[in-house]
């Protein structure tokens, strides 16, 4: 029996002595990352990074003008930083299209005047003018029950999806959180490949119990024909949004606008939804995202048979000639003669959607990482590989900028196969944050799990303040899978939600005060430190497997 349990102790000593000699083993530069988080703790810019980003030159649109106001205040600031090879890339592919909302007005004239909280929707186009019609509950789920129920009756109507309930609004639960210890066990505890967060979308219903026979004729006439798949609540029938044929008959019959809401935002706050299908340039009919509680009223009293009388004016610009974006990139040159033409990259997207400023989505990761940029700089460090900023635009609409960044120097997969460059063979690793400014408590390791001893070591300087988790599981819908999609180690931070996922994402109250500015400093931190760490040890680290089922180049 004693023999047995000092077996057992034995095992467990050595099973801890092995885990963590391995990190042992991994050099941390305790002093250095102490340098870097007393100047972030005593010296902080990034909250007045923050405001520049936001407040001046927020949101950042891709291919608006604003954007590139952003582009040219960061290129200069990475510039003043004493940052070498500061400069933008381009892409063109898509070609795109500039837009921006100069002027918005949204009320209700009658029974009594007030205001409805509304945004436009991206790429929208313009009310001729101050546009007044009366508000229209739209009970149809294709264009041809449309056409038959409302023919010639629509002219400057302001059209939105009825049959909603309005649930109570009020939030007993904080919208705020962190994750707790016992979350993140949980997390620590994930088997590999776990699924990353879902993309966009997704907020359609259930087919409807039984179609209208007029819609069942429609889809057995033209099976192209769009039915509506699902209604959003009170919102029309979103993959109907996509039907140029039904926008086009709207424009036709002189609807003054659609309005759009979504049930999952609720006290003011204005979800609004991918707007990316117009970057086609179909201008069809103004559209706008109204806030529950406006939308609410209207319908309670168009059903009261009390008419509404709406008022819009929305004056938006398009900008044809700005069919390429930017990516934005600076360095800090390494200096070991062995090491110095490897590279270590951090980034975020520096783009973001129109309602709000863009704070949280994504001008904290952005804020972030330039920080952490002007830290090293600050600390005069020397780094053996190059360190090296990527701020992309075009995230919102599909990863489109850091995936032509890539494509441009790592290498692409087509039919052929996989055609990786010779800097894809000296790329160390790649770290981006793009989960709003809620604080980093940890790593997903995308399933390489002989990151884990690597990543535990460098959190060590951090463990008491929080981060300290990693997990195997993966972490998707954004920029570090341009990375992963050609075999680089391309990773992402467990970050504390706040009210990011429920609030901020993508809505109007993406702004200024909804950044945590002790999280965003812990951030700046961490993420310098990483990148120090990354361009200072002696290997590369660890890649996933190479495309077409290469195994990962372990160095
Ligand atoms: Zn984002």
């Amino acid at each position: 029996m004693i023999r047995a349990t000092v077996r057992v102790l034995a095992v467990a000593i050595l099973a801890c002595g092995l885990s963590r000699p391995l990190a042992a083993q991994e050099k941390v530069d305790v002093a250095t990352i102490e340098r870097i988080k007393s100047e972030e703790m005593n010296h902080s810019q990034v909250m007045d990074i923050m405001s520049w980003l936001s407040d001046v030159y927020g949101p950042r649109l891709t291919w608006s003008p604003n954007a590139a106001r952003a582009k040219d205040w960061t290129v200069g600031q990475l510039t003043s930083w004493g940052l070498s090879n500061v400069h933008t890339e381009t892409w063109d592919t898509p070609a795109g299209l500039g837009w921006q909302n100069e002027r918005f007005s949204l009320m209700a004239l009658t029974p009594v005047p007030f205001i409805v909280q509304a945004v436009p929707q991206a790429w929208s186009a313009s009310t001729k003018g101050v546009v007044t019609g009366p508000a229209v509950a739209l009970d149809a789920v294709c264009l041809d029950e449309m056409k038959a129920k409302y023919n010639g009756k629509l002219k400057n109507a302001f059209l939105f999806g009825g049959g909603g309930e309005s649930p109570p609004v009020n939030q007993f639960k904080a919208t705020a959180t962190r994750y707790t210890d016992s979350t993140l066990a949980v997390m620590a505890a994930a088997q590999p490949a776990g699924g990353g967060r879902g993309g966009a979308g997704g907020r359609g219903g259930a087919m409807p119990s039984e179609l209208p026979a007029i819609c069942k004729t429609q889809a057995a006439r033209d099976s192209t024909a769009t039915v509506a798949a699902g209604r959003a609540w009170r919102g029309l029938p979103f993959n109907l949004m996509a039907d140029t044929s039904m926008l086009r008959w709207m424009q036709s019959q002189g609807v003054g606008a659609i309005l759009l809401a979504d049930a999952s935002h609720v006290g003011g706050d204005i979800g609004t939804n991918n707007g990316a299908s117009r970057v086609s340039g179909v201008a069809a009919v103004p559209t706008v995202h109204v806030a529950q509680e406006s939308i609410g009223r209207i319908e309670r009293m168009v059903e009261k048979k009390v008419p509404v009388q709406l008022e819009l004016n929305m004056q938006n610009k398009f900008f044809p000639e700005n069919k390429s974006s930017f990516n934005i990139v600076g360095e800090i040159p390494g200096t070991d003669p062995a090491l110095k033409d490897e590279v270590v990259m951090i980034g975020a997207h520096f783009d973001s959607w129109h309602s709000g400023t863009g704070a949280t989505d994504n001008g904290a990761g952005s804020g972030v990482m330039l920080e952490a940029m002007r830290l090293l700089k600050t600390l005069n460090l020397k780094p053996r590989r190059t360190i090296r900023i990527g701020l992309w635009t075009g995230e919102e609409q599909g990863l489109m900028g850091s995936r032509a960044y890539v494509k441009d120097h790592f290498g692409f997969v087509d039919s052929s196969g996989f055609h990786p460059t010779d800097e894809q063979k000296k790329f160390a690793a790649y770290f981006n944050v793009d989960n709003g400014s809620g604080k980093i408590r940890g790593v997903y390791l995308q399933g390489i799990e002989a990151e884990r001893p690597v990543f535990d070591a460098w959190m060590d300087p951090f463990k008491q303040m929080g981060m300290k988790t990693l997990t195997i599981a993966n972490t998707g819908g954004t920029d570090h899978l341009s990375y992963i999609a050609v075999g680089l180690p391309g990773f992402q931070f467990i970050q504390d939600p706040l009210d990011y996922g429920n609030v901020t994402h993508h809505t109007n109250q993406d702004v200024y005060e909804r950044l945590q500015p002790d999280d965003m400093k812990f951030n700046s931190a961490v993420v310098a430190s990483f990148a120090w760490q990354a361009a200072q040890r002696d290997e590369k680290l660890s890649r996933p497997p190479a495309p077409g089922g290469g195994r990962g180049i372990v160095p």
